[in-house]
């Protein structure tokens, strides 16, 4: 990496730098562990990927570890273990509502991730209901539509023009039926901040209800489903600094009660019974449990909640001073480097939470990644973000390109087809 050691070293933040009024980070798993160095002995790891995983917060452990050994299956059995672990789960429903600043009467579905949640959602789509979506979206709010009547809308290049945009393809579409909008509160390619509100407002006043993708926005920014008047929030546990394999889905009942259970199976069943004709009858719950069928995931949602009181209680609004004070000075770095391009849609003045994606000009985005970690022990992301179509936009490169992590990259002089992330989050 010599020739462009400028480049690594301006975008190498140092948590020491961070402005002291923004306060501490929390304390993170993994924040004392060594790498090597192909140059030759190790350094601390700068784990700078919390688009992709958080690392869970050492409190969320400790709370974990505190239960486990308690830990007993959920609404299936008489012994005390298994009722601690009830409650917890049930509590934890109240704990993410309070977090999410949700309706009264709002469920909240424990899922597998966001992905999870989403799939779950188009699911529960009405009949006939149309989806509009915009290209930009990650696959996992672009994607799971595609057997309803969706509508794709195009990248816009202002949050204007995304509210513009909505309201033209809504007052264009059959005003009888349901429809839903599916958008993301935080771009996690450019880190940018959509107008949640105003798009919200455009779609209920169409009629249409809007989901709102908060994988990266619950992370990094407080978020209260009454403010943003949004029907349905999802998001995933993994990026909240708790572990792997638990989500959320929060919104409206209406919809979800209507729906057949996302999986089929005990929990989600309230009385099964043989019919005379051989078959099986099945009578449903209507509460979130109807798409939460088999045994749940008791620890994965403890984290969550764990994590959403661990935040609250640091003061949410403190952790992301600090955050929008690192990724500033990422980007004053970046700013002196001529060679640097920073991915934006809406413009370089765009509010963003701590994401940013950037290519080098010259470098293969895949190899720059590569050499971060093994020669600065800085752990990024390369590729295209399971957002193929709003890197390619950024990038003017060709729709059919391919281009992901690891896959070969633009010839010299040619345009990149991948690109680099950093993102921080409360423990950087
Ligand atoms: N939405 C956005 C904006 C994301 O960044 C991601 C993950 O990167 C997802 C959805 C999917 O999250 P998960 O992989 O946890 O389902």
């Amino acid at each position: 990496m010599s020739a462009h050691t400028t480049a690594a070293a301006t975008t190498a933040p140092s948590v020491e730098s961070a402005d002291p009024a923004c306060g501490a980070p929390l304390p993170v798993l993994g924040r004392d562990v060594t790498v090597p160095l192909v140059t030759g002995g190790e350094v601390t790891y700068a784990a700078l990927d919390y688009a992709a995983s958080a690392p869970a917060l050492q409190r969320v452990w400790d709370d974990v570890a505190a239960y486990a050994p308690y830990y007993g299956s959920v609404h299936r059995g008489a012994g005390y273990l298994s009722q601690l672990s009830t409650d917890l789960f049930e509590n934890s429903r109240v704990t993410v509502a309070e977090f999410l600043g949700c309706r009264e009467d709002d469920q909240i579905v424990f899922t597998r991730s966001t992905t999870d949640s989403l799939n779950l959602l188009a699911a529960a789509l009405p009949a006939d209901c149309q989806v509009f979506v915009f290209e930009t979206e990650h696959h996992a709010s672009l994607l799971p539509w595609r057997d309803a009547r969706v509508t794709y809308l195009n990248a816009p290049r202002t949050p204007g023009e995304a509210v513009a945009t909505l309201e033209r393809a809504l007052a264009d579409r059959d005003p009888h039926g349901p429809a839903l909008v599916c958008v993301t509160g935080a771009s996690n390619v450019t880190g940018e901040l959509w107008p949640v509100r105003e798009l919200a407002a455009a779609a209920h006043a169409h009629g249409a209800r809007i989901v709102l993708d908060a994988a990266q926005l619950a992370p990094h920014h407080p978020v209260s489903v009454r403010e943003l008047d949004v029907d349905w929030i999802a998001f995933s546990g993994h990026k909240l600094y708790a572990p792997f394999g638990s989500g959320v889905l929060a919104g409206r009942s209406d919809w979800l009660r209507a729906a057949e259970p996302y999986l089929a199976g005990g929990g989600a069943s309230r009385k099964v019974a043989r019919r005379a004709d051989g078959g099986v009858d099945v009578e449903w719950h209507d509460s979130a449990a109807r798409h939460e069928a088999g045994s749940p995931n008791v620890i994965g949602v403890y984290s969550i909640a764990s994590a959403c009181k661990a935040l609250t209680e640091a003061g949410f609004e403190n952790l992301v001073a600090r955050e929008q004070f690192l990724i500033r000075k990422v980007r004053e770095g970046l700013a002196e480097v001529p060679e640097v391009k920073v991915l934006s849609l809406f413009g370089d003045d765009a509010p963003r939470v701590g994401v940013l994606s950037f290519v080098v000009e010259g470098w293969n985005s895949s190899h720059f990644a590569a050499a971060l970690s093994a020669e600065y022990g800085i752990g990024v992301r390369d590729g295209l973000f399971c957002a193929h179509p709003l890197v390619r936009t950024l990038l003017g490169s060709d729709p059919q390109t391919q281009g992901e992590c690891g896959a070969p990259e633009a010839a010299p002089g040619e345009k990149s087809l991948n690109a680099i992330r950093v993102s921080f989050g409360a423990g950087t």
